[in-house]
């Protein structure tokens, strides 16, 4: 996935002091090993669900990998986790089909270039449109035999939004594509009070969102479903987002209420915004359509 020419750039600048070799991702002294260290588990988390240890993981690394392109990191994002877990998981299975679904609220534009031109990875990235990166992200970005899909939403979208994408275009694109394995880039920072968004989704979503692409990897490969971590600032909210996603996943009775619930309830769109945003998912559904 990395040329050696950036790892070995990486590692000598990590021995010293650190620094910075791309946009927005300073690092310090050791930075290599700390994100070696996230991407390792998110290798581990694929061998394992690969190998039938685990029905299903959620690796909850850090630092987030889904911006960082193959020599350029961006974005908080050093190294490209869920593409070298996916890479790593190919060397022992060359003919494996992989569908990476990014629910991160930024556009997954490190996946997307690592894979534009691999029909045997679909990425689908739904995320605020002409958040982060400003230039990329747009819908007609759709890779080799359509399988990169971008589902860029308005800002200020919430839960019938989410769930109606889900439904409306990743079942169905899973449905076609077939694959061995699927792995959600989980971002949170599409909760409704994130400082570096403008979405409305909640716990719930999160865990309605999990509970559907569980179904899709039940339904189209025996389970075989990794969650990896990605981004979330909100300190307050993250937590029970991300709760509400892992007792899903795995199919926990802890119970861990989200007190915001009648809160962003409330706040969800409505009237004629809601409407807009619903014929808005249904012209993007059937522009991805085959
Ligand atoms: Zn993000």
């Amino acid at each position: 996935v990395h040329p050696s020419a950036y790892l070995d750039a990486f590692e000598e600048a990590s021995k010293g002091s650190g620094g910075e070799l791309g946009l927005r991702v300073p690092f310090g002294h050791g930075g290599y090993e700390q994100a070696a260290l996230s991407t390792g588990l998110a290798c581990r988390a694929v061998a394992d669900v690969m190998a039938g240890r685990v029905r299903n993981a959620y690796a909850l690394s850090r630092p987030p990998g889904h911006h960082c392109l193959p020599d350029w990191p961006n974005g908080f994002c050093l190294l490209a986790n869920i593409a070298v877990a996916i890479e790593a998981a190919r060397s022992q299975q060359p003919d494996l089909k992989v569908a990476v679904l990014d629910w991160d609220v930024h556009h997954g534009n490190g996946t997307e270039a690592i894979y534009i031109d691999d029909p045997a990875v679909l990425t689908l990235s739904i995320h605020q449109e002409r958040n982060y990166p400003l230039d990329s992200g747009d819908a007609d970005t759709r890779g080799v035999d359509k399988s990169n899909i971008n589902i860029p939403l308005p800002p200020g979208a919430g839960h019938a939004t989410y769930m109606q994408v889900m439904e409306r275009i990743v079942q169905p694109a899973l449905e076609r594509f077939k694959p061995d394995l699927i792995v959600v880039a989980c971002g949170y920072d599409a909760a409704a009070i994130d400082p570096l968004s403008r979405m409305f989704a909640t716990a719930q979503t999160f865990s309605a969102m999990t509970a559907a692409i569980k179904a899709s990897a039940a339904e189209l490969c025996d389970g075989r479903l990794v969650l990896v971590h990605e981004g979330g600032y909100s300190e307050v909210y993250v937590p029970f987002c991300g709760h509400a996603t892992i007792s899903t996943l795995a199919d926990s009775t802890i119970e861990a209420p989200d007190p915001f619930e009648e809160t962003f309830a409330k706040r969800q769109p409505r009237g004629k915004f809601a409407k807009f945003l619903a014929t808005y998912v249904d012209d993007l559904a059937a522009f991805h359509a085959p």
